[in-house]
């Protein structure tokens, strides 16, 4: 199997690529944001529990996306590989995904990181907010606040996959097809190693 996470600070490019992604290799795409807003859109216990912290920019619990990702896990048992976008997103998460794939027989193929400048997320982020309706891209305030947290709890995972030489960096602010086209490098790289 394939199976990539695709790394980066809100509003660095992974949900842009993964749409590439997923039709260039056939992976299936599981991002815990979007299925977070599919369940803050049908009024789920879970979702009505994750809205509060996810409009003020904070992270929601370990246990609730470890929680959705296994069923996504189980109920894809066919597939030929994931693009994880949004997950893991805190070290305890890195290391619960270690161990659903080890229980499936399979592991991380590798983590890309997408590497975009603090100003440069906050003026691609204010745009999406323009076009998505994305409450928590509209409000500059909440944009710190996410782009904090992904320096203080997510950046360390970053680490996690270094040690087990899981890890390349790339620039992400080059045109969509520019990174498209490294991504696709790397992963080819993984395919024929
Ligand atoms: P972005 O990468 O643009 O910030 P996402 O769509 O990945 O946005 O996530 C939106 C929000 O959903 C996050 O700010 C957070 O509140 C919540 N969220 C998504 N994935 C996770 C995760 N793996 N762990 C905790 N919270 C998450």
């Amino acid at each position: 199997m394939l199976n990539l996470v695709l790394f980066g600070p809100p509003g660095a490019g992974k949900g842009t690529q993964s749409q590439k992604l997923i039709e260039k290799y056939g992976l299936i795409h599981l991002s815990t944001g979007d299925l977070l807003r599919i369940e803050k859109a049908n009024r789920t216990p879970l979702g009505l529990e994750a809205q509060k912290l996810m409009d003020d920019g904070k992270l929601v619990p370990d246990a609730v996306v470890i929680g959705m990702i296994s069923n996504k896990l189980d109920s894809n048992r066919q597939a030929v590989g994931f693009i994880f976008d949004g997950f893991p997103r805190t070290v305890v998460q890195a290391e619960a995904l270690d161990r659903l794939l080890e229980e499936k027989n399979t592991a991380i193929s590798g983590m890309i990181g997408l590497e975009v400048p603090d100003d440069e997320l906050e003026r691609r982020l204010l745009q999406r907010g323009k076009e998505s309706g994305r409450p928590d891209d509209a409000n500059p305030e909440v944009i710190r606040k996410r782009i904090k947290e992904y320096n203080d709890k997510t950046a360390p995972v970053a680490g996690f996959y270094k040690a087990q030489n899981k890890l390349e960096n790339i620039d992400g602010t080059g045109t969509e097809e520019d990174v498209f086209a490294v991504i696709c490098s790397i992963i080819d790289s993984w395919l024929k190693g």
